[in-house]
């Protein structure tokens, strides 16, 4: 992954600046390297790229604290670019309204062919709990169309045997001016020639036969953050698939799916784990080991500990999605009553009946407790 440039540096605003500092700042860049005002400087596009991106993030407020935490490595690795036709999409609201935008540039989204995009593309990964603890990087293996290499995904011969569509000079859409009541007015469709390509095929490309695209096996690694959840979407912003006869590549989207654990059970970013004791270490108290995602850790169960009790292990649960620190594991502690007896045990339990202790008294009036319910009840 290349090393990616500091947000606040790309848009030159400090660590603190105010939401409208920072949509402005965006302004001026975008206007600086919109590619259709520096038409000959190949790096304008990448900037103008680079700045749609810090603006994503730092404009939102939880990406934007998540980003002053971890830095990009919070984002999830690469999967925040985003494309040209989302940083078009964007600028109604950075320009106030939709036409603002377009009166700048001569409406660049306005007429003209719209760039394809290709499918997405949807996986779904299985992750264990220690997986979604402390985040993970999965390494994953997609079939995915990509653009074909002899031809620059254009499906023609070298990728130059190509030529302006003759139908709609190259625009894509065939206007057609139509008499109604009100005046002759103006109707565009889908040119039909070369189905809104604007350019048609004069020799096709021997290895993709024409399609433009190409089927490749590839591994990908996904950076997955700490505590994701079941069902949740990640997406990978340009590696789905490529659509044919050029265009940009759809998404990868990611289905999380969370496989139980054995023992431990999650509830949010904290742990649950059900520790059954039995009665003689619940009276006389006991050192345990109990089970956790970082492994096993010693707990002291105390004299005297009565069934339902909590135990807590700070930090020892799943870190937040959103950086706000780490959740806990919490072991409840149940006592064991045994099913079936010993003659010799039920001679021990016996005895121990009769004993004073062992006669319930929850609360804090202790040993009056039975007196009291019979006072009740009288
Ligand atoms: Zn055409
Ligand atoms: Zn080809």
């Amino acid at each position: 992954m290349a090393t990616k440039r500091d947000y606040y540096e790309i848009l030159g605003i400090a660590k603190n600046a105010a939401g409208d500092e920072i949509k402005s700042a965006y302004r001026k860049m975008a206007i600086k390297y919109h590619p259709d005002k520096n038409p000959d400087d190949p790096t304008a596009e990448d900037k103008f790229k680079e700045a749609a991106e810090a603006y994503e993030v730092l404009s939102d407020g939880d990406k934007r604290a998540r980003y002053d935490r971890f830095g990009h490595q919070g984002m999830g690795g690469n999967s925040h670019a985003p494309n040209m036709e989302d940083i078009f999409s964007q600028f109604g609201d950075i320009f106030g309204g939709g036409g603002g935008f377009e009166g700048f540039f001569g409406g660049r989204q306005g007429g003209g062919r719209r760039q394809r995009k290709g499918s997405n593309l949807r996986i779904k990964l299985k992750l264990d709990l220690e997986e979604i603890a402390n985040g993970v990087e999965k390494k994953i293996k997609v079939k995915r169309y990509v653009a074909c290499q002899p031809c620059s995904g254009t499906g023609a011969k070298n990728g130059t045997e190509l030529k302006t569509c003759q139908t709609c000079q190259g625009s894509g859409q065939t206007k057609r001016v139509v008499n109604t009541m009100l005046g002759q007015m103006v109707s565009s469709s889908t040119c039909p020639t070369c189905n809104g390509e604007g350019k048609t095929v004069t020799a096709t490309c021997d290895v993709c036969k024409g399609e433009g695209r190409q089927l490749h096996e590839e591994v990908i690694p996904i950076n997955i953050p700490a505590g994701v959840a079941n069902d949740m979407q990640l997406s990978m912003s340009g590696k789905g698939n490529f659509p044919e006869r050029g265009g940009v590549p759809g998404d990868l989207l990611i289905q999380i799916e969370e496989e139980p654990h054995e023992f431990l059970k999650r509830d949010g970013n904290n742990i649950m784990f059900e520790q059954y004791i039995s009665f003689v270490d619940a009276a006389l108290g006991a050192n345990l080991e109990v089970p956790t995602i970082e492994g096993k850790v010693k707990i002291k169960v105390e004299p005297g500990t009565q069934p339902g009790k909590i135990l807590r292990l700070r930090g020892k649960g799943i870190k937040d999605l959103n950086g706000y620190g780490r959740g806990d594991q919490l072991i409840h502690l149940n006592v064991w009553t045994p099913k079936h007896v010993s003659s010799q045990e039920r001679e021990i339990l016996e005895k121990l009946r009769d004993s004073d202790n062992f006669v319930p008294h929850p609360g804090k009036n202790e040993k009056g407790f039975f007196e009291k319910v019979k006072e009740y009840f009288a």
